[in-house]
């Protein structure tokens, strides 16, 4: 089993999911006492959200590349960053290191394309939903991305910092998002990334007429799917 190395803390309501999917995908998968081997460094997100509103994109993708490089000296094989959002500065992190770090659209574009469907509503943060470098991801694996108008846009955003990463779960919030998703359902969406970490803790598959793709839960299941592969050298 290669171990996991696992960027967490952006928000840890989400990465206490990954931990918890990981674990439970490997003991589905090799049965009875046996768990993930991962290591968990996870971040102050106060620090990591500053960074964000003042556009220090810079700021935040060193850090991350540190957090990065000191997993793979404790012996991560691989990385998994554990939000969509900093996907935003995966060079910083690729730069630094030599092991792989797993994409999260990647992983949830490889899981889209088993299906049929081309055309796909993205809910996340204004950073993922707005700028170009998570939804061109997707677009070069050929998906088609459609995103909710601007009130909305901001709407789900706030919903995502001021209520989601602090653990509150919101009946209300839960409603506007339905309402959101069913809009772009009507302007075409075949299914809804929930391109945020934590919007799988509020809107669940039940909640919409369509598929909806999980990015927590795809990118921790690639993560252990990955963990289990065997290298060629272990052949
Ligand atoms: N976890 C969220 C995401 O998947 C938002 C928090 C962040 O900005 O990292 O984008």
């Amino acid at each position: 089993m290669k171990t996991i190395g696992l960027i967490g803390g952006m928000s840890w309501e989400s990465t206490v999911e990954y931990y918890r999917i990981i674990n439970e995908e490997v003991k589905l998968q090799l049965g009875g006492l046996h768990s993930a081997k991962c290591l968990l460094y996870s971040v102050d997100f106060d620090e990591i959200e500053r960074y964000q509103s003042e556009g220090d994109w810079e700021s935040a993708g060193k850090q991350l590349a540190d957090v990065a490089l000191s997993l793979e000296k404790a012996g991560a094989d691989f990385i998994v960053l554990c939000t969509n959002t900093m996907h935003k500065i995966i060079d910083y992190i690729e730069e630094m290191i030599d092991i792989p770090i797993l994409h999260i659209a990647d992983a949830t574009a490889t899981k889209i394309k088993e299906s049929k469907i081309r055309r796909v509503g993205l809910l996340g943060t204004k950073y993922t939903m707005e700028q170009d470098f998570y939804k061109s991801q997707l677009e070069e694996n050929g998906l088609e991305v459609i995103v909710p108008n601007g009130e909305e846009r901001e709407q789900v955003n706030h919903i995502i910092f001021e209520e989601l990463c602090l653990g509150h779960i919101n009946s209300s919030s839960k409603k506007y998002y339905q309402k959101v998703i069913q809009r772009l359902v009507n302007n075409g969406a075949e299914a809804i990334i929930l391109g945020c970490t934590e919007i799988g803790l509020l809107i669940k598959s039940d909640d919409a007429e369509v598929p909806l793709f999980d990015t927590a839960r795809i990118h921790a299941q690639e993560a252990v799917k990955q963990s289990l592969t065997k290298c060629e050298k272990d052949r």
